[in-house]
C-alpha cells in the first residue's frame, strides 16, 4: 500500500553534472591536442629551418670551390685554343696552361687529353706520363656531345693510386677552330673535400648526403652503410621527388633503414648536384615527445580524478534524492494503514477538483467509516483495533484501480476515496465492492459480529453544480444518512436530498 507519491529521480541535475563533466574533460583533452599539435608543427619547422641553413652553407661552399675548378678548366680550355702556346719553351707553356689552377683544397691532378684521350699537359709535371682516358665518362661525354658545358663525373678510385681515395672529375670540351672535338680539359677532386665539409657542420642524429641528378651518391656524412660512394639511387622514390621538386623538405621513409626521416634538400646552383640534409625523425620530435608524454599523462590523471569527482557526486546526489523521496514518502503517509494521510487527500482533492472543473469530468467522493468501531475496540483491545484498520485500509486500497484514484485515511476510523472520471454508478460499484469485501473479511477469533462499513457516495457533474465543500458535505451526509438507516450499506448523497 502506498499513497501512489511518484519516486523523482534525480535525471536533469545527474545529466547537467555528466554533460559539464563530459564537455569539460572534452575541452581539456581538445585544448591538450592542439597546443601539442602546435608544438609538434614548430619542432618540425625548427628542425625545417636549420636543416634548410645547412643545406644552404654546403651549398655555397661547394658552389665556391665547383667555379674554382671550373675557372682552371676555362683557363686550360683557353690555352689549348692558341696556335702559339707550342711555340714558348715547356716551362712557359706550362704555366700558361695552369695560370688558373688555384690550388683548390683537395684538388688532384689537372689534365688536358687530346682528342684521342691521351694526356698532352698535366698540372703537376712539365713531362706527362703516357696515359690515355678515353673510355672514362668525362671524357667521352665531351666526345659525343658539344655543349655539355661542365661535367661532373661519376665517382671513382684513381688508377695506380696507393692511396685508394675517391675522386670526382670535372671536365671541360676543348673545341678546334671549326667547332670539332679537340679533347677535354679535366680536374680531379678528392672526396675527402665534402666528408671535411660535412663533418664541419653538426646535425645531431642524421645524415648529410651529396648526389649528382642521376642519383649517384657523391658523399655522406656518416656513412649509412659501406660501399655507399657511388651508389645509384635513382630509383628510390625519395629521390624522384627530390629530382622533381628541386628543394624543399619532406617527412619520408628511408629506403636504406626503413626509419623515418626528415628529408631537406636543395639543387647546388645550376650544378647537376643535389644536397639532402637527412635528419632522424626520433631525433627531430625527441623533446616534443618528452613533453607530449608528460602533458599527455598529467591531463589523463586531472581528466580521470575530474571523472571520478563526477562519479562521487553523482552517487551522492542520487542517495540524497532518494533520502528526499523516502522523507516525501513519509510525509505523505498514514504510519498506520500505508494509506494517503489527511493532508495528501487534501491536495490531491483540490488538484482533481481543479482538473474536473476545466474538463467537466465527473469526480466523485467515497466517506467510508467503520461501524461500531468504539464497541470493536472494547471487545478486542486497541492493537485488534489497529489491526483492524490495517485490513480495511487494504481492503479499499486494493479495489481501487486506476492511477488517478486516491485512498486516504480521513482520520479515526474513517477513510475517503477520491474517484476522478467516475460517475455515480461507478463510483457506487467501488463503493459495493469494499462493502461487501470488508463485511467478508474474516472475523476476529471468537467474535461472531464481522467488520461492517457504511459508506458515503457524493459525485460532481456538469449538470450537478456545487462547491468542493458541498461534495464532502454531502458525502458526509450520506455516510450519516447510511450510519442512521441501519449501517454496512452505501448511501448516494443524491438519494438523500
Ligand atoms: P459508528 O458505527 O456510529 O461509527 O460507531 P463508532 O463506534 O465506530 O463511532 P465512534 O465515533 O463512537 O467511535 C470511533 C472509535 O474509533 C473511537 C476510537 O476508539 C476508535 N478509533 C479511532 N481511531 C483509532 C485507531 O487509530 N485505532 C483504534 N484501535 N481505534 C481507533
Ligand atoms: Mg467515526
Ligand atoms: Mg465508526
Amino acid at each position: 500500500m502506498s499513497p501512489r507519491s511518484a519516486f523523482i529521480r534525480p535525471a536533469r541535475p545527474e545529466f547537467l553534472l555528466i554533460l559539464g563533466s563530459g564537455l569539460t574533460v572534452i575541452l581539456i583533452v581538445g585544448i591538450v591536442t592542439v597546443l601539442l599539435t602546435r608544438e609538434h608543427a614548430s619542432a618540425l619547422l625548427a628542425a625545417k629551418r636549420s636543416t634548410t641553413n645547412i643545406t644552404q652553407l654546403i651549398n655555397a661552399d661547394v658552389l665556391r670551390n665547383v667555379e674554382l675548378y671550373d675557372l682552371a678548366l676555362h683557363g686550360l680550355t683557353a690555352a689549348a685554343t692558341r696556335k702559339d702556346l707550342p711555340q714558348v719553351p715547356a716551362d712557359i707553356r706550362h704555366l700558361v696552361q695552369f695560370d688558373q689552377a688555384t690550388a683548390a683544397p683537395y684538388k688532384g691532378e689537372v689534365l688536358l687529353l687530346d682528342k684521342t684521350g691521351a694526356v698532352t699537359a698535366d698540372s703537376s709535371t712539365l713531362a706527362p706520363i703516357p696515359r690515355n682516358f678515353a673510355n672514362r665518362d668525362f671524357f667521352q661525354v665531351h666526345q659525343q656531345n658539344t655543349d655539355a658545358g661542365l661535367f661532373i663525373s661519376r665517382p671513382f678510385k684513381v688508377r695506380c693510386d696507393c692511396d685508394q681515395v675517391w675522386r670526382i672529375a670535372f671536365s671541360r670540351r676543348v673545341s678546334g677552330p671549326d667547332a670539332e672535338f679537340a679533347g677535354v680539359a679535366v680536374a680531379t677532386m678528392r672526396l675527402a673535400y665534402f666528408d671535411q665539409l660535412f663533418n664541419s657542420l653538426t646535425i645531431g642524429s642524421g645524415s648529410i648526403n651529396l648526389l649528382n641528378s642521376n642519383g649517384i651518391l657523391l658523399a655522406q656524412q656518416p656513412l649509412l652503410e659501406r660501399d655507399m660512394i657511388d651508389k645509384d639511387l635513382s630509383t628510390r622514390p625519395n629521390f624522384k621527388r627530390m629530382l622533381r621538386e628541386g628543394n624543399g623538405s619532406f617527412r619520408g621513409v628511408s629506403s636504406v633503414d626503413g626509419m623515418p626521416r626528415l628529408y631537406t634538400f636543395t639543387n647546388v646552383g645550376t650544378l647537376p648536384l643535389i644536397v639532402v640534409v637527412a635528419l632522424s625523425s626520433d631525433n627531430v620530435f625527441a623533446a616534443w615527445k618528452r613533453a607530449a608524454l608528460l602533458i599527455s599523462g598529467a591531463t589523463g590523471v586531472l581528466c580521470i580524478g575530474l571523472l571520478w569527482l563526477t562519479w562521487l557526486l553523482r552517487l551522492e546526489l542520487r542517495r540524497r534524492y532518494r533520502a528526499e523521496a523516502v522523507l516525501s514518502e513519509l510525509a505523505a503517509t498514514d504510519a498506520l494503514t500505508s494509506l494517503a494521510n489527511r493532508r495528501t487527500l487534501d491536495q490531491r482533492l483540490h488538484l482533481e477538483w481543479d482538473r474536473t472543473q476545466r474538463s467537466g469530468e465527473p469526480l466523485a467522493l467515497l466517506m467510508i467509516d467503520v461501524d461500531h468501531f468504539k464497541d470493536f475496540n472494547d471487545r478486542h483491545g486497541h492493537q485488534s483495533g489497529d489491526e483492524a484498520l490495517r485490513s480495511v485500509a487494504h481492503v479499499i486500497d486494493s479495489n481501487i484501480r486506476r492511477p488517478a484514484d486516491l485512498a486516504a485515511r480521513y482520520g479515526g476510523e474513517e477513510f475517503a476515496v477520491v474517484l476522478p472520471q467516475t460517475d455515480g454508478n461507478g463510483a457506487g460499484l467501488i463503493a459495493e465492492h469494499i462493502r461487501s469485501a470488508v463485511e467478508h473479511l474474516p472475523p476476529v477469533v471468537g467474535d461472531t459480529t464481522p467488520i461492517t462499513v457504511s459508506i458515503g457516495i457524493a459525485t460532481w457533474d456538469k449538470n450537478n453544480r456545487g462547491s468542493l465543500e458541498e461534495l464532502l458535505l454531502n458525502a458526509d451526509r450520506a455516510l450519516y444518512e447510511a450510519k442512521r438507516s441501519g449501517r454496512n450499506r452505501i448511501v448516494d448523497a443524491k438519494g438523500v436530498q
